[in-house]
């Protein structure tokens, strides 16, 4: 490929060697990325098993000028350690909905991802509003992903600061379900409308009868305590059929579509409907 050579030097690093490099310089790069216009929002499509309906998660993504682009994983992660994750998250959800308001009928459903830090913030629900507003945005339109990657220090304000977002119409996903100790304890206490079974669970069901089990019983517990679920990473057909049989609400993975821009995606859309 005629890619000249920095640029390969970059993209041929996986994310860990990428951090090693660049460690010193990301949190100040970063801090920098929204005002040189660097962070973009793709969209993944994730698709309802029952209605074949199609909403999106927004998941970010930076490039960088002077470190290539930059995966998700490594900045967020250093975002959520300098506390800078609340204007990431701040300027995510004024973007999505902006991108929502102008092609209403495209992205009429989209989830969010938050971090803990962002719930804590005393501004989160007027952010929300605020966009949601200013957009004409009903906020049963949006639901935020909850994930913890930090500790959440007072749980009790927390379920109350959630409860009142539920309230108002946003929907609520506990993100990554399974993945933490914690899981089915925020299962138990936190107000929320769906969990996203996390990729990990996915990946071998097909050949590993135990590892379906699993799912299947997370699943079956779902649905009794009236719980919608989410399975995170389905990339092939066997993988969405057995979740499917199994009685999953949502698929969303590489079998569908990768995360991309939201014009790349309409035209997508736009060929299947001409085809
Ligand atoms: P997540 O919320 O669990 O998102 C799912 C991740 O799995 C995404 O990685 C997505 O691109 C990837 N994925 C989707 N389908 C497949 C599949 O079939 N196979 C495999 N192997 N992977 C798949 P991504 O985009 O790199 O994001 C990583 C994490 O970064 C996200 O995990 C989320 O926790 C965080 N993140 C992304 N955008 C935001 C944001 O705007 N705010 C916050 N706070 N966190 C974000
Ligand atoms: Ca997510
Ligand atoms: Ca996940
Ligand atoms: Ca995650």
């Amino acid at each position: 490929k005629q890619i000249d050579g920095n640029e390969v030097r970059i993209f041929n690093l996986d994310a860990h060697s990428r951090e090693i490099i660049h460690k010193p310089n990301l949190e100040r790069e970063l801090r920098r990325a929204i005002g040189k216009n660097e962070l973009t929002i793709y969209f993944q499509p994730i698709i309802h098993t029952r209605t074949g309906e199609i909403r999106y998660e927004a998941l970010l993504r930076w490039f960088s000028a002077k470190l290539g682009p930059v995966s998700p994983e490594v900045f967020i992660a250093t975002a959520e350690k300098s506390g800078y994750i609340q204007e990431i998250d701040r300027w995510v959800i004024e973007n999505v909905c902006r991108e929502m308001g102008i092609v209403h009928q495209r992205l009429k459903r989209v989830s969010i991802n938050l971090s803990t830090k962002t719930l804590e913030s005393s501004e989160l629900e007027y952010v929300l509003c605020s966009a949601c507003a200013r957009y004409d945005i009903n906020p049963n339109q949006i639901e935020l992903e909850l994930t913890e990657h930090t500790l959440l220090r007072d749980e009790e304000e927390l379920i109350v600061k959630l409860g009142r977002l539920r309230e108002i119409g946003f929907r609520l996903a506990i993100d990554d379900f399974g993945m933490s100790h914690a899981s089915f304890n925020y299962l138990r206490v936190l107000p929320v409308d769906k969990i996203k079974i996390d990729k990990a669970f996915i990946q071998n069901i097909v050949y590993d009868s135990r590892e379906f089990h699993i799912v299947s019983s997370i699943l079956s517990l779902a649905k009794k305590i009236g719980v919608d679920v989410t399975a995170e990473g389905v990339e092939t057909k066997e993988q969405a059929l057995l979740m499917m049989g199994a009685g999953c609400d949502e698929l969303q993975g590489y079998y569908f579509s990768k995360p991309a821009p939201n014009d790349i995606l309409l035209k997508m859309s736009e060929k299947t409907k001409n085809q």
